[in-house]
């Protein structure tokens, strides 16, 4: 039977908008500007900082990290359509040319117990071979260009992209404007549809309005009224960028253990990321820098060693502030009507925003959803937030807070 894509919030012959307000200029508010741009409708794209990708999609370079479950739940189930989704997306606005994305293929390590129990259950599950492939050691080293001491999976599609480059392509288009420099400090539902102001980089106050607002701004969204509730968890992390060597250089492939190395572009690799709940400094820490390279020696060693000595005080890197949510799913859906949300990305933005964008754009516009609706269901906010007694009431489901298992 086909999965069924319908959700409670499709309506047919609902009609479209015509005016919405994004806020958040990361990948969450950039795909689904990007979405909505595509029905037609005219986006307004808010940010407080002074251009696109400042915050956790900011990094240099950020990978394509499948992390498949063999389980037969919505998180499996979601990774893998937005993996394939952002494949076709990245095909559309931001094709493989080496600069702004490769695609490399990725290797995930069975380089400890947990990961060795995932791959042998995925084993036991037909995978198409364009999707994913499992290899030996020898296999993964040939295809990684230096050894590796575990085999794995193979994801052949797999690779790196450069997150910047990713929003601005996203929102290269005549229906979307963008206000930047001008920080959201009010959401209040307005006589047909939503108002948000606050002040601007010259500290004057600003207001907009619009048919629909789109909540796109990770973490800092607990600070818009509707959204206090939000169970929304601030994770720094830290990646680590470190200058090939004569060895490293041979590195073709993204390499996948408790963390991750992507092949050198421009004499430079990245590796990362650390992983702190509620810690919300973006200073770049040297104790992080010895982490990622300690983890790159526990998955890949051969390679480690071929980047030689570091001086960690001395190497460069980016911290930032990833949102993430119990359960690991995004909450994704609509909020109140007219108010909608793509929050809580967590490890894994590059995969699943857009997704989200799109499944945004289907209920705004009462079309049928890209998903099916156990998916829909697991994303839906208002099944995942606990509203105290006396304030709105929503379903919601107590989902225990876990450390989620991804790299990025
Ligand atoms: C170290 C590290 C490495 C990572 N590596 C990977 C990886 O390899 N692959 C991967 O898929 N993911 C990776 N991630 C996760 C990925 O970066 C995030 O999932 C993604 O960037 C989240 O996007 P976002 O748009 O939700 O949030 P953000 O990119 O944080 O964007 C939020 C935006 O909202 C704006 N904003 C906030 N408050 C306001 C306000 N009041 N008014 C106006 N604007 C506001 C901010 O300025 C910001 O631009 C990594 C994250 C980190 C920290």
């Amino acid at each position: 039977m086909a999965p069924d894509r319908r959700s409670d919030s499709f309506t047919a012959g609902q009609t479209i908008p015509r005016t919405a307000l994004v806020i958040g200029g990361g990948i969450a508010g950039c795909a689904a500007a990007y979405a909505l741009a595509k029905h037609g409708i005219a986006v307004t794209l808010i940010d407080r900082a002074p251009q696109l990708a400042s915050a956790a999609s900011g990094n240099p370079r950020g990978i394509l990290h499948a992390r498949f479950g063999a389980g037969d739940n919505p998180l499996h189930h979601f990774v893998r359509e937005a993996y394939v989704h952002a494949l076709g997306l990245l095909d559309k606005v931001l094709p493989v040319d080496g600069v702004m994305r490769a695609e490399c293929g990725l290797l995930q390590l069975a380089c400890n117990a947990v990961e060795q129990k995932r791959i042998a259950r995925l084993a036991e599950q037909e995978w198409p071979e364009h999707l994913l492939q499992f290899v030996d050691a020898a296999q993964a080293s040939r295809l990684a260009g230096v050894e590796m001491s575990y085999g794995g999976l193979w994801f052949p599609t797999g690779g790196w992209v450069v997150p910047p480059a990713l929003c601005a392509a996203l929102v290269r288009d005549a229906r979307i404007s963008q206000r930047l420099g001008h920080g959201v400090e009010t959401l209040e539902k307005a006589v047909s549809g939503w108002c948000v102001g606050g002040r601007d980089a010259q500290d004057r106050a600003w207001s907009d309005e619009a048919e629909v607002v789109l909540v796109c701004c990770a973490h800092s969204a607990k600070k818009l009224a509707p959204f206090t509730h939000f169970p929304l968890i601030p994770v720094r992390g830290q990646i680590t960028e470190v200058l090939e060597t004569v060895s490293s250089k041979a590195l073709r492939a993204v390499v996948c253990g408790d963390g991750y190395c992507a092949p050198a572009v421009g004499g430079v690799h990245v590796t990362g990321a650390t992983h702190a709940f509620e810690d919300i400094s973006t200073e770049v820490r040297a104790a992080d820098h010895a982490e990622n390279l300690m983890k790159l020696a526990e998955y890949a060693p051969v390679l480690r060693q071929a980047l030689g000595a570091e001086d960690v005080a001395a190497l460069n890197g980016r911290a930032s502030i990833r949102c993430s949510a119990p359960g690991s799913m995004p909450l994704v859906g609509e909020v109140q009507s007219g108010l909608y949300c793509s929050l809580a990305h967590g490890t894994r933005g590059l995969l699943t925003a857009g997704i989200a964008g799109e499944v945004l754009a289907a209920q705004i516009c009462g079309q049928l959803p890209p998903l099916p609706a156990t998916i829909l269901a697991a994303l839906n906010p208002l099944r995942r937030v606990h509203f105290p007694l006396g304030a709105q009431s929503a379903p919601y489901q107590n989902v225990p807070l876990q450390r989620e298992r991804n790299n990025g």
